[in-house]
């Protein structure tokens, strides 16, 4: 496998003939994330439980990495193009160490745990200057996608900015270029007075669906407080984890009331080691990024063509899915 890049939207493509990866993963007999295991994969690190379980959440070596650790990229040209090597970092993130454990079943204080080891993860791989960007994402249920049936999500390390985060840097920028504010920060303000698309704000945290929504109940998870790196927050403000926890559970709970597949995405500011002036959103990267959640929920088998289609269509306003969202019943 190897990158290579489109000259004219500039996005990265992971390129190859690897025919294993159109198949669906093999059905092991039993789980090889549990704690008994006996062929369980690379553990890279642990967050010890509480409660006497074996362990919180843990983070393992992905069985089929699509990223291999070793290496330099190897950015080289070819012709007008360009393309590297797939170095990077693929991990799967386990949530929990109970096999039917999921995160809108956990408690908030083991979510807690486990957003603690996303944090750590994520401070551990940015000290690696290869990586531009780490991205922590959770495919559940069939249609989104799922590999394993153990609670997990997946983390990867790349040497380039995926492409939806880079448009939101860029954008980001130039919002506060014109207005010297932070995006996010006017978005949380005038939904949270419009109130319409509010789900629930929960102890310094919001979840809306957004004013214009790429699918059916999308819906973003967003601090009030601003900052635009996830562990920076996590790792300085540990104590706010559990009410985050507490509102992705929630929220989780809310969306499972319409679909149980989604695809959960999170966005947060690249490695500052890569504070680069070409690439020219670094100036004001601080101030103008705002680190959130984005739940973006299958709901039909004509779903996939939302994400493949030119223009998004969402058949659910925005106004609509809040309401649903907010009147569903949650524990
Ligand atoms: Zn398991
Ligand atoms: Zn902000
Ligand atoms: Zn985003």
């Amino acid at each position: 496998m190897e990158l290579r890049k489109d000259p004219i939207t500039r996005s990265w493509v992971i390129v190859g003939d690897e025919f294993s990866q159109l198949l669906p993963p093999p059905q092991a007999a039993e789980c090889r994330f549990c704690p008994a295991a006996k062929n369980p994969p690379q553990t890279i690190s642990t967050i010890q439980a509480l409660d006497g379980h074996p362990w919180a959440a843990r983070a393992a070596v992905h069985p089929s990495p699509i990223y291999r650790i070793e290496g330099e990229p190897a950015r080289r040209g070819d012709g007008i193009y360009d393309r590297m090597r797939s170095v990077g970092a693929h991990e799967v993130l386990l949530e929990n160490s109970r096999h039917d454990r999921h995160l809108w079943a956990a408690s908030d204080q083991e979510i807690e745990r486990f957003l603690l080891l996303v944090a750590q993860r994520i401070q551990d791989l940015k000290r690696d200057p290869r990586f531009k960007y780490v991205s922590v994402f959770k495919n559940f249920g069939g249609p989104a996608g799922q590999e394993f049936s153990h609670p997990n999500t997946q983390l990867t390390a790349t040497t380039f900015v995926p492409r939806r985060v880079l448009y939101e840097l860029r954008a980001a920028r130039d919002y506060f270029k014109t207005k010297e504010r932070c995006v996010f920060c006017d978005i949380l303000a005038q939904e949270t007075a419009a109130k319409l698309r509010m789900i629930e704000v929960r102890n310094g945290f919001v979840a809306l669906c957004p004013y214009a929504p790429r699918a059916p109940y999308e819906t973003w998870i967003i601090p009030e407080a601003h900052d635009a790196a996830f562990e920076r927050f996590a790792l300085s403000r540990s104590g706010s984890l559990r009410d985050l926890g507490a509102l992705l559970r929630r929220t989780l709970e809310r969306i499972r009331t319409i679909t149980p597949d989604f695809h959960l995405v999170l966005h947060s500011a690249p490695n500052p080691l890569h504070r680069s002036e070409s690439l020219g959103y670094w100036n004001t990267l601080d101030e103008d990024y705002h680190w959130h959640i984005e739940i973006l929920p299958i709901v039909s088998a004509r779903a996939k063509s939302y994400t493949f289609k030119e223009v998004y269509y969402s058949p659910v306003s925005s106004e609509t899915a809040a309401k649903r969202l907010r009147d569903a019943r949650v524990g």
